[in-house]
């Protein structure tokens, strides 16, 4: 059983990474940059709200973002535990997480951070914007999203290294790299 979080600049691969943890550890990935994407795909009103702001590179507001993680963390497939992938990132979802993981009894076990330079990330975004076509993925609105990650999440970050639950990893190299250095430093922090 495992409960952690995935936290990491844009760009940094998480995604990536999120999956290849999810299956080695058999927990259900849980990413709320997915579930906006999907509910925008199937243009349903969560979908038509949380565009204005994706598109813009914002954060989606908390009373849209912490009602859907409410909701997704109530689900049956989560009680083998999870891995949460983009949320929380602001300290005031720090605090309704811990609400809803009080309630439940339950506790994180792991918040993993994947690190990496400002520069490589745009680098890697703008590649990516020509693949997958993402309409977050322009210069303009990668810069602001990188902003909004030191400004706001490297406080989420701060506080769960104040927790002693923190463990960072460089999220630069090879996918298979980087997944090896994340496996061993989940082991190492279950084993702590
Ligand atoms: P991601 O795929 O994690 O980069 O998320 C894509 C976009 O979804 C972000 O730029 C935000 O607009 C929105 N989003 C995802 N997670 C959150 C969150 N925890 N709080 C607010 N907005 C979010």
């Amino acid at each position: 059983m495992t409960r952690m979080l995935i936290i990491g600049p844009p760009g940094s691969g998480k995604g990536t990474q999120a999956d290849r943890i999810s299956e080695r550890l058999g927990v259900v990935a849980i990413s709320t940059g997915d579930i906006f994407r999907a509910n925008v795909k199937g243009e349903t009103p969560l979908g038509v709200e949380a565009k204005k702001y994706m598109d813009a590179g914002d954060f989606v507001p908390d009373s849209v973002t912490n009602k859907m993680v409410r909701d997704r963390l109530s689900e049956d497939d989560v009680e083998s535990g999870f891995l949460l992938d983009g949320y929380p990132r602001t300290t005031a979802q720090v605090d309704y997480l811990d609400e809803i993981l009080a309630k439940g009894e339950q506790k994180l076990d792991v918040v993993l951070q994947l690190t990496a330079d400002d520069e490589e990330l745009v680098h890697r975004l703008l590649g990516r914007a020509k693949d997958t076509g993402r309409s977050d993925d322009n210069e303009a609105v990668i810069r602001h999203r990188l902003d909004l990650y030191h400004e706001q999440t490297e406080a989420v970050v701060a506080k769960y290294a104040e927790r002693g639950i923190l463990t960072q990893v460089d999220g630069i190299g090879a996918i298979d790299e980087v997944t090896d250095r994340v496996m061993e430093a989940i082991k190492a922090a279950q084993a702590a």
